[in-house]
């Protein structure tokens, strides 16, 4: 126990963050605690004017501050090739590869039957709604995982009636990994080397 309730409660908080464990938890709040009280009200303001100002993109569900996003508004983007990620860090992971031309649909997940995550809790029935005549391509970029794996064959059979191309990327990222976490030469080859479903 630390002699301070109010440290220990943000030591907590910050230990139910991903990844963090007890030890950085209590090394980011002494940390914090050497600042001056101006800079950790600039963090905690940031913290809360992220939560309440960034909503979902209207037509792809990234993560956005207005009500469209950048990539969505571009006009540099074509709208007829759509990759489909399963969270908006997939969207940045991408992004950076600064190979993709097209626009992104967002799943916010991948399903799970045993967690619970059935087809109503992803983004699908927007994604078919977005998969009109003038889309040529839909690439699946899901995580190479199980709920993954699973989730490219349900669009693939979801989707087969529309008619629509729909490709999924090449297996370079390795399985049961994060495609946020791949480097961006093997996630740029995972797209060229993309197959059809
Ligand atoms: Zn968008």
């Amino acid at each position: 126990m630390l002699p301070s309730e109010s440290i220990e409660r943000v030591v907590e908080l910050f230990a139910s963050l991903p990844t963090i464990g007890k030890k950085t938890a209590r090394r980011l709040a002494f940390h914090l605690l050497r600042q001056s009280e101006q800079d950790v009200e600039q963090f905690a303001t940031a913290l809360t004017e992220m939560r309440s100002r960034v909503r979902e993109c209207g037509v792809c569900h990234t993560f956005t501050d207005a009500d469209v996003c950048g990539i969505c508004a571009s006009p540099k983007r074509t709208q007829s090739v759509i990759c489909v990620v399963e969270q908006p860090s997939d969207v940045m992971a991408i992004e950076r590869t600064g190979d993709f031309r097209g626009r992104y649909h967002v799943l916010h997940g991948a399903l799970s039957p045993l967690d619970g995550i059935g087809p109503e809790d992803l983004r699908l029935k927007e994604l078919i709604a977005r998969m009109t005549p003038e889309v040529e391509e839909v690439i699946l970029a899901l995580n190479p995982t199980v709920e993954g794996e699973v989730t490219t064959q349900y669009i693939a059979k979801l989707s087969s009636p529309l008619g629509v191309r729909i490709t999924r990327i090449a297996r370079g990222v390795p399985m049961g990994s994060d495609l946020e976490f791949a480097d961006d030469a093997t996630l740029a080859r995972a797209f060229e080397g993309r197959t059809p479903l």
